[in-house]
């Protein structure tokens, strides 16, 4: 088996980054401030520069021109990027994420309460 200490490869990268991304949406605040919008979409504009994974931050970048992050609220901000992962999903071709239901994911658990 691989050990658990090697260097992440593209796949564990993504479910970590995707962690990240989605529970810092789902805290984001409800009002944000105009300093708040615009450090959240420096930082997952500087992610774009930066993410380890050459193809993948090459499509970010492209994906952000086209589509720049929507910052004015947790409900707009963790639907933009529940879209944005709902891309990389069919360019993958993995299941697309039902996205009324990126808060119980994200941030409550499941209404049945088995994240209790
Ligand atoms: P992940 O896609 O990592 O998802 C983790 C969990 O998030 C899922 O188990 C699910 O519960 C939940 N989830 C799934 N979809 C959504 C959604 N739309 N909204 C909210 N929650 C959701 N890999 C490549 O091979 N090529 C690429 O070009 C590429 N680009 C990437 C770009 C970015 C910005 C990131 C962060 C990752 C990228 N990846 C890419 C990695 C890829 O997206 C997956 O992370 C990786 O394939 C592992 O998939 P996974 O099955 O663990 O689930």
């Amino acid at each position: 088996a691989r050990r658990p200490d090697c260097p992440l490869d593209k796949n564990e990268l993504g479910h970590s980054t995707w962690g990240l991304l989605h529970t810092m949406a789902a805290t984001y605040p409800d009002k944000p401030t105009p300093e708040q919008k615009c450090d959240m979409t420096q930082f997952i504009t500087l992610l774009s520069k930066f993410y380890p994974c050459h193809i993948c931050a090459e499509d970010l970048r492209a994906e952000l021109k086209v589509d720049p992050p929507k910052t004015d609220s947790q409900e707009v901000l963790s639907q933009w990027l529940c879209r944005l992962h709902n891309k990389v999903n069919i360019k993958l071709g993995k299941e697309v994420f039902d996205c009324s239901k990126v808060n119980e994911r994200w941030r409550d658990g499941w209404s049945d309460g088995s994240c209790d």
